[in-house]
């Protein structure tokens, strides 16, 4: 991790919170800063991710704006965490893409779509792509041919996998490759599953302002149990096709429909809130110059699952070429986008979650 302004920022309130100690049983960052005296960039680096941006800290703090030390522990960690995911990324060259992030990725998906237009439109005749196709196996093949589906799938999500852990590689070196054991990687998988420490101390986030709530931490686990589900349908609808000759469209009882459209539901859910929570929110602690890639990444995931109910709603009618082109668009720039988007923050966090498990060996538990 290279020295920045935010980390010197980051730095000088750690030095400070290592002092004051009056939020260690907010969340797992203060009993973690608190076995260090001394805090190189790669420890804020970890320390950054480790924190799930609850804002606690922010609110209880005596030394926050309008105080001299100007102490915004939430801001200084948001912005320490996006420069280790551009600092991070696999290859470097593509690193550049975490630069104005919300463009990147709001052009991408747009390029994905129109990609898959025009493959559609240049291999198949136009009465393919507007046709009303019965709601029968293979029908949508008959709009978008296999191969296709499947080289573009394929292609980009085994590279998006591989580019994801190289990146996890490239932070769990930089931040002291260590071993851990099966507890430590069970004690993580409890943290990451719950979400704790977007409890606060027990009382939740402060969403909005100084009073606590949980509404963001079950946003989040929609989302997250939303784009879970989502997989575990695609994944389910590859066993059907691949080991057992069953080809889609599937029937609305069939696991990957229903998997689909409860994944999906949760999906918009969690998303459009997050959404509607960032707008509302209160900007002192947040990092106002990320929002754009934040806005542009939950809204390219509530649209991802709104195209895929969509196509759902609009199987058998003349629509549905059009609709299948322009929700596999969007799965396209989903995986393209997978490790250079804010969603690599789900490897970094899991990661910095892992290490703290092994830390925290002998270390009284939080409240
Ligand atoms: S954020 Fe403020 S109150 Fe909390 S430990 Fe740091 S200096 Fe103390
Ligand atoms: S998780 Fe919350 S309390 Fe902990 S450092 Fe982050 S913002 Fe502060």
């Amino acid at each position: 991790m290279r020295e920045t302004e935010a980390v010197a920022d980051a730095r000088r309130y750690m030095e400070i919170c290592n002092g004051c100690r009056y939020c260690e049983g907010f969340c797992a960052v203060f009993p973690a800063m608190e076995l260090r005296r001394e805090f190189a960039a790669a420890d804020l680096s970890y320390l950054a991710n480790l924190c799930h941006n609850c804002m606690g800290c922010f609110y209880a703090c005596q030394y926050a704006p309008p105080h001299e030390f100007g102490v915004n522990v939430p801001r200084a960690f948001s912005l320490v965490r996006a420069e280790s995911y551009e600092q991070y990324a696999w290859p470097a060259p593509l690193a550049r893409a975490f630069q104005r992030n919300g463009v990147v990725v709001s052009l991408v998906a747009a390029a994905s779509i129109a990609l898959v237009l025009i493959l559609v439109t240049a291999l198949q005749s136009p009465e393919a792509l507007y046709a009303a196709h019965p709601v029968l196996p293979g029908a949508f093949y008959a709009v978008i041919p296999l191969w296709i589906m499947q080289v573009l799938g394929l292609v980009t999500f085994l590279f998006a996998l591989l580019a994801l852990a190289m990146g996890g590689a490239n932070f769990w070196r930089d931040t002291g490759a260590e071993r851990v054991g099966a507890g430590a990687v069970l004690r993580a998988l409890w943290d990451v599953l719950s979400l704790r420490n977007l409890g606060g101390g027990g009382h939740g986030c402060n969403d909005r302002d100084e009073r606590f709530s949980m509404t963001r931490r079950w946003l989040h686990h929609a989302m997250f149990y939303g784009f879970f589900l989502c997989f575990a349908a695609t994944c389910t609808g590859f066993v059907y096709h691949a080991f057992l000759g069953w080809h889609a469209p599937y029937p609305l009882l069939s696991a990957p429909v229903v998997l689909g459209t409860v994944g999906g539901v949760l999906l918009i859910v969690g998303t459009v809130g997050l959404f509607a929570m960032k707008l509302i929110g209160d900007p002192a602690p947040a990092a106002r110059r990320l929002l754009g890639a934040d806005v542009a990444l939950l809204m390219l995931l509530a649209l991802t699952s709104l195209t895929g109910l969509v196509l759902l709603a609009l199987r058998g009618t003349g629509a549905m070429g059009i609709a299948l082109a322009v929700h596999l668009g969007f799965i396209l720039a989903l995986f393209l986008l997978l490790p250079y988007s804010k969603m690599v923050h789900g490897v970094y966090r899991s990661l910095a979650l892992l290490r703290n498990a092994a830390e925290r060996r002998g270390v009284p538990e939080n409240p």
